[in-house]
């Protein structure tokens, strides 16, 4: 009797805001070959599997450091930076998130890349801020104008792959009239990475994850990197134990014993997306230039194609519409026998 138990009035008693969110859909086929969500395509880290194989684990049934504490000394010496500027959680969703509720005043504007990562609109929407998207091809002054009290940069972008330059951030950063989200979950697989801007700067946040070049998506673990005062206020709204045990002392290892373990495979998966990227050129495609693990290319009917690779098994993920792009397929690089299998699926999926 689902009417007795009220389940059909969910939508109503929730708040409004959440009646233009729909549940995310991503993920939730099994697809013999998964490029859709730019995980790594190198399994679990060593010092994961030594981890668990060594008994790891014993002390599960206590509460993990409230703020994960050695975690953040670990990624306080991979960065470069002190202790107290790191927030750590459970994914970067989780510090992205809490961002948004600590720096957001219901009815302000944040102000988004655009096209750029689909769930930021969606928290701001939640935290009832106005989601405002800026077109890639905007000037960084646009971003100030907007009188935003969060802006949110991607960089490298998902779904682009492109990056912002420093310059054009650095004129965001000293424009903005609040908070600045500097989105790093690719940092790992491009040169430059913005968190000197946080000990320069008092209203920026570098947010990082350890789900792409790190092989520890299942765990859940991200972090932001920014001046003490902004992360405490992250933690505050973040809340103590969002950061399991597990995923905390993989974050450890994986830092301390497989640093050259995540930089060899980030060496093949560059050369992997250059050949796959001239690939794809021959196929006719021209995909724009990416410093991520994965490859975005405009083509027509996006939705079409990708169900048709998805009967050969392949997961790519598909976006239509796209502000200034349209349609187009987002796929991640992997070992060189997946990408090559992907290229002669594609070729049959375009025709
Ligand atoms: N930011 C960007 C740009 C992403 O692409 C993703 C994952 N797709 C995330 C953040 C969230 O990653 P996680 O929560 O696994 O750290």
């Amino acid at each position: 009797m689902s009417a007795a138990r009220g389940a059909s009035r969910g939508p109503e008693l929730a708040r409004e805001a959440l009646s233009a969110i729909r549940v995310y859909e991503g993920a939730t086929r099994m697809c013999r070959m998964d490029l859709s969500d730019n995980t790594s395509q190198w399994g679990i880290p060593p010092s994961l599997a030594a981890l668990l194989g060594a008994g790891g684990g014993a002390d599960f049934n206590r509460y993990p450091g409230p703020y994960g504490r050695d975690l953040k000394n670990a990624i306080a010496s991979y960065v470069g930076v002190d202790a107290d500027a790191i927030v750590t959680g459970c994914g970067s969703d989780d510090v992205l998130d809490s961002t948004i509720r600590a720096f957001g005043e219901k009815g302000e504007t944040l102000a988004h890349l655009d096209p750029s990562f689909g769930m930021i609109p969606v928290f701001a929407s939640v935290s009832r801020l106005r989601p405002l998207g800026i077109p890639i091809s905007a000037g960084p002054e646009q971003y100030a104008k907007t009188g935003a009290r969060i802006i949110y940069l991607c960089s490298p972008n998902n779904p682009t792959g492109t990056t912002l330059s420093r310059d054009y951030i650095e004129r965001v950063v000293e424009s903005a009239p609040g908070l600045v989200i500097i989105d790093e979950a690719y940092a790992e697989f491009t040169a430059d990475s913005m968190i000197d801007l946080t000990t320069r700067y008092d209203n920026v946040i570098v947010t990082r994850t350890f789900s792409k070049a790190f092989g520890l998506a299942g765990l859940r673990v991200g972090y932001g990197v920014a001046a003490p005062a902004i992360s405490r206020e992250v933690e505050k709204v973040r809340g103590p134990y969002k950061l399991n045990a597990l995923g905390e002392q993989a974050a450890i290892a994986v830092l301390r014993d497989d640093l050259d373990w995540m930089r060899t495979n980030v060496a093949t998966m560059r050369e992997n997306r250059q050949r796959f990227v001239e690939s794809l050129r021959q196929l006719g495609l021209a995909p724009l230039p990416s410093e991520a693990n994965f490859v975005f290319a405009p083509v027509t009917r996006a939705l079409e194609r990708a169900e048709r690779l998805r009967r050969s098994g392949i997961e790519v993920r598909a976006f239509e519409g796209l502000r200034e792009i349209g349609d187009a397929l987002r796929i991640s690089i992997g070992p060189w026998a997946m990408m090559r299998e992907c290229v002669a699926a594609l070729e049959e999926a375009l025709r």
